[in-house]
């Protein structure tokens, strides 16, 4: 690549003040990745009440023709519906085929429970309950409400891959399904099923026969995750499962501001911390800037620019590690500026 095409969406609330963050982490790598080419595009909540749209076509068009990757701030979706409004954080990943969100969990310093984390939680990103086929109709005895969730084995073998590649990056090498099949035999079968004959799979040529294959049901893999989080490395899960798992993945590291997120497909990645828009501190200045730079360092990893991402992880470490310069959310007394500036001298 002679260049690198970054498309910028800040979209709602405090993704406003982490994106520029993430921003400045990319330009202090200087010659370490190709010459940066940033656009920054619209989307979000706040464009939609303003203009009736939340994510303009435009907007999806740079990123399709335009773009390499892209970061992706925070949206606020309010919680009852709104005529007309979708989140565009979902249709990004769909107009993508983004079908993987993945949250690598690690512990840095202080943390619950006082055992070290680190592992990853490979999101199926397209399917499952997220179809939104929902239906409800009235009945003598009141009113119900039916969902449909979806489970394929093509994206089920795509996901299972992702998994078995992670892992293969990875000093543990092992991957662990999520799934409830137990109760679920039929969707949930086939997820556990198809992932566990990935390795077998002609196209992959034996290339995961170091990888070690674990599964878990996934009431106890939450209950394990809390007391013996170290059991885990790399996490697979159908799409609802890998959301509750992921947030409470990120609980145990202390805050939501610390954790970042990249949504993968085989043609486009697209960075995004995990947390949303904060509204209770948005505008204040004291926005953790940590999981969007992070989010920066994953997604030049995942496009082969491993020396810059572990230059902004490591800067983000030593920032967290040596604790007098950290936001509120981490017991700090200090701005976002100052911590982006106190990451920015070490990168
Ligand atoms: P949230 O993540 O916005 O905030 C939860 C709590 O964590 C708040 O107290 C907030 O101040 C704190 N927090 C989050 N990120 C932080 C950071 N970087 N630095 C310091 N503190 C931080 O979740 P919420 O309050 O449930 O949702 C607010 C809005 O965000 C809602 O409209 C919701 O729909 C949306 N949301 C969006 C995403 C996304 O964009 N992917 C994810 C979750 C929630
Ligand atoms: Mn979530």
């Amino acid at each position: 690549r002679q260049s690198l095409r970054i498309g910028l969406i800040p979209a709602d609330g405090i993704g406003r003040e982490v994106i520029p963050a993430a921003k400045r982490a990319l330009e202090a790598l200087g010659s370490d990745i190709p010459r940066l080419e940033f656009h920054e595009l619209l989307a979000g909540f706040e464009l939609f009440t303003r203009t009736g749209t939340a994510l303009p076509d435009e907007t999806v068009q740079i990123l399709k023709t335009g773009c390499d990757a892209a970061l992706f701030g925070a949206v606020s979706s309010p919680s009852r519906k709104v005529a007309g409004y979708s989140s565009p954080i979902v249709a990004l990943r769909k107009e993508l085929d983004l079908y993987a969100n993945i949250r690598p969990v690690v512990s840095v310093g202080r943390n619950v429970g006082g055992k070290p984390v680190d592992l990853v939680v490979v999101r199926e990103n397209t399917e499952c309950l997220y179809v939104k086929q929902e239906t409800i109709v009235r009945t003598e005895s009141g009113r119900e409400a039916r969902a449909t969730r979806l489970i394929t084995e093509r994206a089920s073998r795509r996901i299972g891959k992702m998994a078995f590649d992670i892992a293969l990056g990875r000093p543990r090498k092992q991957v662990t399904i999520i799934h409830k099949s137990n109760v679920l035999s039929i969707t949930d079968g086939l997820f556990r099923e198809t992932i566990r004959a990935v390795p077998d799979l002609p196209e992959v040529a034996g290339r995961y026969a170091g990888v070690a294959l674990a599964e878990q049901i996934v009431d106890s893999a939450v209950y394990r995750l809390f007391r013996e989080p170290e059991i885990y490395d790399v996490m697979v899960a159908p799409n609802l499962y890998g959301d509750i798992l992921s947030d409470a993945a990120a609980a145990l590291v202390g805050s939501l501001g610390l954790v970042p997120s990249i949504n993968a497909g085989d043609e486009f990645v697209m960075g995004e911390p995990v947390h949303g828009s904060a509204p209770d501190i948005e505008g204040k200045g004291i926005a953790n800037p940590l999981a969007s730079m992070r989010s920066a360092a994953l997604m030049l990893r995942h496009l082969g620019y491993e020396n810059g991402a572990s230059r902004i992880d490591k800067a983000v470490n030593e920032v967290i590690e040596e604790g007098s310069v950290l936001t509120p959310d981490l017991g700090g007394r200090s701005s976002t500026s100052e911590v982006v500036d106190a990451v920015l001298r070490r990168i």
